[in-house]
């Protein structure tokens, strides 16, 4: 560097470096005409919600409006936490990649990528601002997807993800239906595993990866070739493994389980969640009791998947695994529910079309819960199947600003819920009434 550059900067310096100084952030004042508060059961009215910093500071109805501070006129809507969808599937292309294993086969892993970005915005559009993402047939895509949300390069939900499916070989979370001389690329076999040990090892990968949570196949699938999902896959040894090297990294797991041997054998391995649970016994809804263990069963889907089956989408072997699923699915949601049992909101997003998820709600009512019920299964059940309840699933001084509003009251029609206007997401606006 020439000495007259040295100067330059030497005198140049201290300006640039005051400009830089992070300025306060302005408070953010929403005025609540009804508020679900979801920790204690009951609704408010004309409170005060005051944000900074994407955080909540203060809430109550006798609060002053900071001067300088953004006012948002909620007065005439139903105030409630930003809903969490536990169970979705936003990375793998478009909801067709859901539905057709071999669709991934057939685009480039930036194909997919960058189909996958509309799920995004249509997931924190219908009120969704965070998601527990359960898997990816293109491992490690999901973590992309997660990343680039935060850094905000694209617009979505708050992401935790799994990075792969951990499943047997052939398993219900494998790419099958091909001839035994087809080599997959990598990212299409990931976390296949078939020993305690293996099990371990793709778990280490995958926390070295940056996952946030496992996701294990327990039984069969009914959206996988040669797969049934009344089997039994994992062993209790492979479960136990599993549950105890994710532990090992701090985090939980999820198990994918129709079949009744398949759900008690996760329960009993402490997974955190079950995911379906769709043909759980009585002994497995006693044990979940036992355990507090989460059943995240997407009671809604089968709507999509008979849809899919009369316009001829779906193909005849997956239309064979599901018949009679959904209906005993939706039962055995009712058993669990007043058994006492912990039940968390997901909907299995990609099944359906990603804006469709906000319906399971009516369904969750349809079938034995309050809508208060429902709506804490998205928000404070959610927030501690995460074991984020520090910092979501409910509008508390120090809890993430994740706020959503609809015109009418969903505690009075839950179908209100259908009809989010406003999306706030860690204090920034995504959606807003017209
Ligand atoms: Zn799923």
């Amino acid at each position: 560097m020439r000495p007259t550059l040295l100067l330059f900067a030497f005198f140049t310096l201290p300006l640039v470096v005051a400009a830089q100084q992070p300025q306060p952030s302005p408070t953010i004042a929403i005025r609540a005409g009804k508020l679900i508060d979801v920790d204690h059961s009951r609704i408010l009215t004309n409170q005060l919600i005051l944000i900074r910093d994407g955080k909540i500071t203060a809430i109550g109805p006798d609060l002053q409006i900071p001067t300088g501070a953004q006012t948002i006129d909620l007065s005439h809507a139903t105030v409630f936490p930003g809903l969490i969808d536990c169970h979705t599937h936003l990375a793998d292309g478009s909801q067709q990649g859901n539905i057709d294993p071999i669709y991934q086969l057939k685009h480039t892993a930036a194909e997919i990528a960058l189909e996958s970005v509309p799920n995004a915005r249509m997931t924190i559009d219908s009120g969704f601002t965070t998601v527990r993402d359960v898997g990816v047939y293109r491992a490690l895509s999901d973590i992309a997807m997660r990343d680039a949300i935060a850094k905000g390069y694209i617009v979505g939900p708050r992401m935790f993800v799994a990075g792969a499916y951990v499943t047997i070989s052939g398993g219900a979370g494998a790419m099958t239906g091909f001839a035994p001389d087809i080599t997959l690329p990598w990212d299409l076999r990931y976390g296949q595993a078939d020993s305690p040990w293996e099990v371990r090892q793709r778990i280490r990968q995958l926390a070295h990866d940056g996952v946030d949570h496992i996701k294990i196949l327990s039984s069969g699938a009914v959206l996988t070739h040669g797969s049934n999902p009344q089997s039994q896959e994992f062993t209790p040894e492979e479960l136990a493994a599993a549950v105890d090297e994710a532990h090992h990294f701090n985090m939980r797991v999820a198990a994918h389980a129709h079949s009744p041997d398949g759900i008690k054998n996760a329960i009993r391995a402490g997974v955190a969640s079950v995911e379906h649970a769709t043909l759980i016994d009585d002994e497995g809804i006693a044990l979940a009791k036992q355990h507090g263990t989460y059943l995240d069963m997407d009671i809604y889907d089968e709507e999509c998947i008979e849809e899919e089956g009369k316009n001829g989408s779906m193909t005849a072997d997956f239309l064979a695994h599901d018949r009679d699923l959904g209906e005993k699915q939706r039962q055995n949601f009712t058993k669990a529910l007043h058994a006492g049992v912990k039940l968390s909101f997901g909907t299995d997003a990609g099944v359906c079309e990603y804006d469709r998820s906000i319906r399971q709600f009516a369904f969750m009512v349809k079938y034995g819960m309050t809508p208060m019920q429902a709506i804490q299964s998205a928000t404070t059940s959610a927030a501690d199947l995460l074991g984020k309840s520090e910092i979501l699933g409910s509008i508390e001084p120090g809890k993430y600003a994740d706020i959503v509003a609809t015109p009418d009251n969903p505690l009075d029609d839950i179908r209100a819920i259908e009809h989010i206007t406003f999306v706030m997401k860690e204090g920034k606006i995504y959606k807003q009434p017209k």
